[in-house]
């Protein structure tokens, strides 16, 4: 009899009822929205010193026929519960390569990279460096422009597996970043280890840095520790000058928030990044 765990709550709960009957028509629709073509990637630049754009971030959305945009936040968590996260992953990738093979060739956009979010339960699939070499070779993508974005999590749940994989995806010539650094638990040591390219800056960090002098020190630690780590490292969640030019006097020289420019559907963006060049 179905007496324990949710079922009790969704029973005694009228709140709890609306959430869960809430949750199960997202969970519904976004198994549809995977065959009905619902969904759609937006780029955000990542830009230099100087302004120049030197690369972007691969954001999904989902453009849903009675909801209208929905936030990656909201469906992300679910899809990767679901399992979903797997074939939305899949389908990321092979539509962030298949722009990055466009640019292949044009003297505008062959120089940039494109990150793409990768989430714990896609990275640990027994395919996925299978699945990446795959969508690499059908897309013609250069390997070498392509940077996986993966979070700490993966540091802590099984740091040799986590090696391996990586190191399986660089002999392919893929590169790293370390999305929302500072939020997570990485032991120095382990970073250390890790054939890391890049540490971005949270944007917590980021969005209190003027005023909360916490923050300021906490970035100032990750541009060191990037630093003595022979690390790239790049800010996200940039909104104003003052944050800009803060960042820049610790040190950081690559840059991503709404200071240059939103996520971006495609046409915007490779308008803007020929503007920007
Ligand atoms: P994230 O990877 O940390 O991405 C950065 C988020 O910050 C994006 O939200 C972006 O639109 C937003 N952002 C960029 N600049 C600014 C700024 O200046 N100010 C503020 N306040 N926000 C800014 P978005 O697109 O809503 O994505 C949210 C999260 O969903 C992402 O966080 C990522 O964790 C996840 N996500 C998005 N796309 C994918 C995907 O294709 N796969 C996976 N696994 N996760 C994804
Ligand atoms: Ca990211
Ligand atoms: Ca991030
Ligand atoms: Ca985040």
């Amino acid at each position: 009899a179905k007496t324990a765990g949710r079922s009790t709550l969704r029973f005694f709960d009228p709140d709890m009822q609306a959430v869960v009957t809430a949750r199960a028509g997202l969970e519904a629709d976004l198994r549809a929205a995977l065959a009905q073509d619902e969904f759609l990637l937006h780029y955000q630049p990542q830009v230099n010193h100087a302004g120049r754009a030197v690369g972007v971030e691969a954001l999904v959305r989902w453009e849903h026929p009675e909801r209208g945009m929905v936030s990656p936040a909201d469906f992300v968590p679910l899809a990767e519960e679901t399992g979903l996260i797997l074939p939305l992953g899949r389908w990321v990738l092979n539509t962030a390569c298949k722009l990055l093979a466009q640019w292949r060739g044009d003297p505008d956009l062959a120089h940039l990279t494109m990150a793409v979010n990768v989430s714990s339960r896609q990275f640990r699939h027994a395919d996925f460096v299978d699945d990446v070499a795959r969508v690499l070779a059908v897309t013609g993508a250069p390997a070498g422009r392509l940077k996986l974005e993966l979070t700490e999590s993966l540091l802590v749940e099984d740091m040799e597996t986590t090696i391996a994989t990586m190191e399986a995806l660089r002999a392919h010539g893929v590169g790293f970043a370390l999305d929302d650094f500072g939020t997570g638990y990485s032991s120095l040591a382990y970073l250390k280890r890790m054939p890391l390219d890049q540490l971005k800056i949270d944007q917590s960090f980021v969005q209190d840095l003027l005023t909360d002098p916490n923050d300021a020190a906490i970035v100032d630690t990750i541009i060191g520790l990037s630093r003595s780590l022979g690390l790239e490292v790049i800010a996200e969640g940039v909104e104003s000058v003052e944050q800009r030019d803060l960042l820049a006097r610790a040190g950081c020289r690559f840059y991503q928030g709404y200071l240059f420019s939103r996520p971006l559907p495609t046409d915007a963006l490779e308008q803007f990044l020929r503007d920007r060049i």
